[in-house]
Formats: structure tokens, C-alpha cells, sequence
């Protein structure tokens, strides 16, 4: 599938705030800094559609963009450290949670992984959720520029066996670099099979 025409809608700061919806749904999540922007912004051509956190874990907003007047794409906020009164702590917001399980038309959910380290339990404690709230999901790799070719496949294979500590069947991973605009088709293409169904 080609990108032709990417369009900002809202930013949402409370699940009210997102309105119901019949168009298909594909929401990006990760840790902070985890490269979702960057992720974002090669899909749609454009680099300056999501914001590069300069502050990692700041925005607090669900973004919504229309692609080609016939999905959206949504940024959903960084999960990992929440600002409960003037203590940090790890979780996912409410923002996070009202939108995964309420949100209808959410086709599939990607899940963004550091290729670079294994997997943290942050990760595998938002999959788990997902899993048992049967919101669909898919990991994707970051960063992969960061590794060598054998490296790569090295932390490929032991994120798979950390994953199938969980699942029999394992969810689709698609490995991507924002920086050398690599796994672009495959996520733009998984895309397009799943609005066809
Ligand atoms: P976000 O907080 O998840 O939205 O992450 P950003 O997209 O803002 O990226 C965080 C940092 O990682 C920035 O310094 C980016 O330049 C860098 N980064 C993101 N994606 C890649 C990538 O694919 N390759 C490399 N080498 N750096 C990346």
C-alpha cells in the first residue's frame, strides 16, 4: 500500500475525547523513546507528522491521523513510567487502558520492542494484558540499524523464546528502522490485507 495523503485529526486527552468511529483502526505503542515517531512519520512520508519526543515519557495525548481518507492511524501515548502524584511508577495510564478496551474498530494494536535489548517486563506485561483482553497486537522491532546483521537475528530469536514463555502461537513480528526506512512495506502491507478482511 502507498501513503497518498496523511492528515492530523486530534489529539485526544481523555478516552471521551475519541469519537466513535466505523473506519478501520491501528494504534502504535511502546516504551518511551522506543522510536514510535520516528516509526510513524516513515510510514506516512512525512517526517514531521509525530513529534520526536526531545523529553522521553512527556506526551500524554492520543493522536489520531486520517491515511489515505481510509484508515487512522493513531499514537497512543509512551507506556512505562506514569506520574502518580510526585512519585514515578510503572504502569500503563487510564488513557492507555480505556483506549485498548474500548475502542471497537481497532483492528490490530503494534507494540514496539527495542531490537537492541531483550525483552523488558513492561512489554511482556502490556502483551499479556492485551492478550487477556483479546485486543489484537503485533511486535515491532525498532532501532533494527542499530544491529549487525547476526546481532539482530541473535536478539530476534530470543525475544521469540521469551514470547513463546507466553503464547504457543507466536504474534507476527515485523523488524523495522525508521532510519534506513527498512519493514515499511510489510507494515503498510499487513495493513492493507487487515482493511480487506
Ligand atoms: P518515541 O519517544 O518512541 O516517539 O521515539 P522517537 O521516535 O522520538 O525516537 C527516540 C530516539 O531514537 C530519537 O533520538 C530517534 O532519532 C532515535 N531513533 C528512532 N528510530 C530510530 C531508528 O530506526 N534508528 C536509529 N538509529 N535511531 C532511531
Amino acid at each position: 500500500m502507498l501513503v497518498k495523503t496523511a492528515n492530523f485529526l486530534l489529539s485526544a486527552s481523555d478516552f471521551k475525547q475519541c469519537k466513535p468511529s466505523t473506519i478501520p483502526e491501528y494504534a502504535f505503542i511502546g516504551r518511551s523513546n522506543v522510536g514510535k515517531s520516528t516509526l510513524i512519520n516513515m510510514l506516512c512520508n512525512n517526517s514531521k507528522l509525530a513529534h520526536t519526543s526531545a523529553t522521553p515519557g512527556k506526551t500524554r495525548l492520543i493522536n489520531f491521523f486520517l491515511i489515505n481518507n481510509n484508515w487512522h492511524l493513531i499514537d497512543l501515548p509512551g507506556y512505562g513510567f506514569a506520574k502518580i502524584g510526585k512519585k514515578l511508577r510503572e504502569g500503563f495510564s487510564t488513557l492507555i487502558v480505556d483506549y485498548c478496551t474500548g475502542r471497537k474498530n481497532l483492528k490490530c494494536l503494534f507494540v514496539l520492542i527495542d531490537s537492541r535489548l531483550e525483552l523488558q517486563s513492561i512489554d511482556k506485561e502490556f502483551m499479556e494484558w492485551c492478550s487477556e483482553h483479546n485486543i489484537p497486537f503485533s511486535v515491532v522491532l525498532t532501532k533494527s540499524d542499530k544491529l549487525s546483521k547476526s546481532e539482530l537475528a541473535k536478539n530476534k530469536k530470543q525475544i521469540e523464546s521469551s514470547l513463546s514463555e507466553l503464547w504457543e502461537e507466536l504474534p507476527n513480528i515485523f523488524i523495522t528502522s525508521g532510519d534506513k526506512k527498512t519493514g515499511k512495506e510489510e507494515l503498510l502491507d499487513f495493513i492493507e490485507y487487515l482493511n480487506q478482511k
